[in-house]
C-alpha cells in the first residue's frame, strides 16, 4: 500500500497532523472528529496503559503526577522527566506523542504514515532541533525534513496574484499560541521562503491570560472565605480550566456569567464560584500581555530592517490570534483590519503538509491560499472630483486579505436621469485612484429609463479558483449581468500584452499520441475548476508543440512527467468530486 507523507505541528499546547489531497492540505481528523490534539500524555501505573490528547488532558486533575504537558518547553535538554517511578527524557515523549499522531493519522485514512514533515519554532537551536528528528525517529517515523513554523504558515498563503518570477511579498507571521509567542518576518521571493527575523517569548502564550483570570476568581474566592487557598492543588487546576474557557467565550461574546458549584469544599462546605467578567475588564488586566507582543512585532521589524508599511500580509497563527485585543492591536499598528483568512490552529500543519507534498513532488495546486491579495473593486460611477471634474475614484468592494471564497456588494447611484448604461471597470490595487491600479476587466451595462440617483448594486463574489463574478443589477427593474473576471487570465494577459505576445497558446489540430488524447478528454471534464482546466490546457499546449516540433528528448520527457502527474491530481480531484 502506497504510504503518505504527513506534515505535524508539534505544539507545546496542541498538536496537528495533516496531509496533501488532491493538491490541497487537509488537517486530518483524529480525535472524535477533532483535529486539534491536546500534546499531553498521561500515564497510568495500574494497568501500563498510556493516554494522549483530550483523554490524557482530562487525567490532569486526578493524577497530575502522572500526567505530562508542555513536553516541548523542555525538548533539547538532558534533564529527565519523572513519572510515577519511571523517567523519560523530553524526546521521549514527545516520540510518544508523534507516535500516536501517526498512528491515529493511518487508522483514519486507512494508509500507511511513515514519512513526516515535523515544525518547529524558528528560535529552535540545533539541540531542539536534533531532539526533535530524534523523536520522530524514536516513533519509527522517517523525519524528512524540520521547518520553522513561521514558513510552514507562509507556505499557506501562496497567493496566486504573486506567485510566480520576479514578485516579492513579505509576510509577519505573529503566533501566540499557548505557552509561547513568535513574531517573524518572512520573504517570499518566487518559491523560495526566507525568515528575516524571528523573536519571541518562550514564556508567553495564552496560558498567561488565563493565569490573570485564575488569580481573578481565587481573590474573589478568599476575599468570600476569608482564607489563604493558594495551596489549594485540586481548586488552581479547576479554576485555570474555567478561567481558559471564560476567555475563549470573552473572544466572542461582552459579557461571562460563571456559575460553577463546589468548585472546593471548606470545613466540610461546597464553595461555589458565582462571578460575571465583561470582556474590558478582562482585556485590562491582560492589557500588558498584547503589549508586551506589540514590542516584540517592534522589534522584529527592526531586525528585518522594514517597517510597517514594507509589510504585504499579516498571517495569524495560534489560538490565542482569537483574541480581540490582540486583532485590534495589530489594526492599529498595521493601519488594515485583521482577519483569520485560515484557521489560525491548523495552519502551520497545513504548512507542513505542503512542505512534504514537495520533497516527495506532489502535484501541487497552484491555489493554496485563500485570501484576496489585493483589495477588488470599482471606478465610482457617482463620484466626480468637484474641482478637475474626474471620476477616478477607486471604491473598495473586497479589501486585500480579505478570506475568500466571499461575497461583497456596494451601492452606487445614477447620475442622470434615464441614465442610458453604466461601465463597469474592476480595479484590483490598493490606491485611491484608479489610475494607479490594475484594469483587470471591464464591461458595459445598459440602464431602464429610470429616474436620477437611482440605485445600482455592483456584486463581487471571489470564488476559490480566483475568479470574481461582478453582478450588476438595477434594483427592481429585473435588470442583471453577471460577468465572471478570471484573475489570473487578466493578469497572464496584461503580462503578455507587455511582452508584446500575442493571443493563448492552442492545441495542436489532432491528439498528438495516447497522452495528449487522455488529456483533451479530461479537459472536457466540466466538474474540474476552470483554473485547473486553464493549467492542464497551458501544459497540454506546451507538449503537443514540443513533440510537433520535434524539441530534444529530455524536454519533451520533462512535459511528459509534469503532464501525467498534473492529470493524476486533477482525476483525483475529480473522483473527490464525486
Ligand atoms: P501551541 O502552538 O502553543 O500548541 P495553540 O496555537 O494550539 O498553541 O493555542 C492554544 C491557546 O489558544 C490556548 O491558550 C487556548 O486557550 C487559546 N485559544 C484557543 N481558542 C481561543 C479563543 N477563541 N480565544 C482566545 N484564546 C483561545
Ligand atoms: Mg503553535
Amino acid at each position: 500500500m502506497k504510504d503518505i507523507c504527513c506534515g505535524i505541528d508539534l505544539g507545546t499546547t496542541n498538536s496537528v497532523i495533516a496531509r496533501l489531497q488532491g493538491g490541497i492540505p487537509h488537517a486530518i481528523d483524529i480525535e472524535e472528529g477533532q483535529a486539534i490534539v491536546p500534546s499531553v500524555v498521561s500515564f497510568d501505573p495500574e494497568n501500563g496503559q498510556v493516554y494522549f490528547g483530550a483523554q490524557a488532558l482530562n487525567r490532569f486533575v486526578a493524577f497530575p503526577s502522572h500526567t505530562v504537558k508542555s513536553v516541548k518547553r523542555l525538548i533539547g535538554k538532558e534533564q529527565p522527566i519523572t513519572v510515577g517511578d519511571a523517567t523519560y527524557l523530553p524526546e521521549e515523549i514527545s516520540a510518544m506523542l508523534l507516535k500516536h499522531l501517526a498512528a491515529e493519522a493511518s487508522r483514519v485514512l486507512g494508509q500507511p504514515v511513515r514519512r513526516v514533515v515535523i515544525t518547529v519554532p524558528a528560535y529552535f537551536d540545533d539541540a531542539q532541533r536534533r531532539a526533535t528528528i530524534r523523536a520522530g525517529e524514536l516513533a519509527g517515523l522517517e523525519v524528512m525534513r524540520i521547518i520553522n513554523e513561521p514558513t510552514a504558515a507562509a507556505f499557506v498563503y501562496e497567493s496566486p496574484a504573486v506567485s510566480g518570477e520576479g514578485t516579492e511579498e513579505l509576510i509577519l507571521v505573529y503566533d501566540l499560541g499557548g505557552g509561547t509567542f513568535d513574531v517573524s518576518v518572512v520573504q517570499l521571493r518566487g518559491d523560495i521562503k526566507e525568515v528575516l527575523a524571528s523573536c519571541g517569548d518562550t514564556a508567553l502564550g495564552g496560558d498567561d491570560f488565563d493565569e490573570r483570570l485564575k488569580e481573578h476568581f481565587l481573590e474573589l474566592l478568599q476575599q468570600r472565605c476569608d482564607r489563604d487557598l493558594s495551596e489549594d492543588f485540586p481548586l488552581q487546576v479547576r479554576l485555570k480550566d474555567i478561567a481558559e474557557r471564560t476567555k475563549i467565550a470573552l473572544s466572542v461574546q461582552p459579557f461571562v456569567a460563571i456559575n460553577e458549584v463546589a468548585v472546593t469544599v471548606i470545613d466540610g462546605e461546597p464553595v461555589n464560584l458565582a462571578v460575571e467578567v465583561g470582556r474590558g475588564e478582562f482585556e485590562e488586566m491582560t492589557e500588558d500581555l498584547v503589549e508586551q507582543t506589540r514590542r516584540k512585532v517592534m522589534e522584529a521589524m527592526d531586525e528585518a530592517k522594514v517597517v510597517a508599511e514594507d509589510i504585504d500580509r499579516i498571517v495569524l497563527v495560534g489560538g490565542s490570534t482569537r483574541l480581540p485585543a490582540v486583532q485590534d492591536m495589530l489594526a492599529e499598528l498595521f493601519e488594515q483590519p485583521m482577519e483569520h483568512s485560515v484557521d489560525p490552529d491548523l495552519c502551520v500543519a497545513l504548512g507542513a503538509a505542503v512542505q512534504a507534498g514537495i520533497i516527495t513532488g506532489e502535484p501541487l495546486r497552484q491555489i493554496l491560499i485563500d485570501v484576496s491579495a489585493h483589495s477588488l473593486g470599482t471606478r465610482t460611477i457617482d463620484e466626480v472630483d468637484p474641482e478637475t471634474g474626474d471620476a477616478d475614484y477607486f471604491s473598495t468592494i473586497i479589501r486585500r486579505n480579505t478570506r475568500i471564497p466571499v461575497t461583497r456588494s456596494e451601492v452606487y447611484y445614477t447620475m442622470q436621469p434615464d441614465q442610458k448604461r453604466v461601465e463597469v471597470e474592476v480595479f484590483q490595487g490598493e490606491s485611491p485612484s484608479c489610475r494607479d491600479n490594475t484594469l483587470v476587466d471591464s464591461f458595459r451595462f445598459d440602464l431602464r429609463p429610470a429616474p436620477i440617483h437611482s440605485p445600482i448594486t455592483m456584486e463581487f463574489s471571489y470564488d476559490l479558483q480566483g475568479i470574481v463574478h461582478v453582478t450588476v443589477s438595477q434594483k427592481g427593474y429585473g435588470n442583471t449581468k453577471t460577468v465572471a473576471v478570471d484573475l489570473k487570465k487578466a493578469k497572464a494577459a496584461a503580462k503578455q500584452a507587455e511582452a508584446g505576445a500575442s493571443g493563448e497558446p492552442e492545441l495542436a489540430d489532432k491528439p498528438v499520441n495516447y497522452l495528449s488524447q487522455k488529456a483533451r478528454q479530461l479537459l472536457q471534464e466540466s466538474r474540474l475548476a476552470a483554473t485547473s482546466l486553464h493549467e492542464l490546457k497551458a501544459l497540454a499546449c506546451a507538449y503537443e508543440a514540443a513533440v510537433v516540433n520535434g524539441e530534444d528528448e529530455d524536454r519533451v520527457d520533462e512535459l511528459e512527467d509534469q503532464l501525467v502527474a498534473l492529470m493524476d491530481a486533477l482525476e483525483e480531484e475529480r473522483d473527490n468530486l464525486g
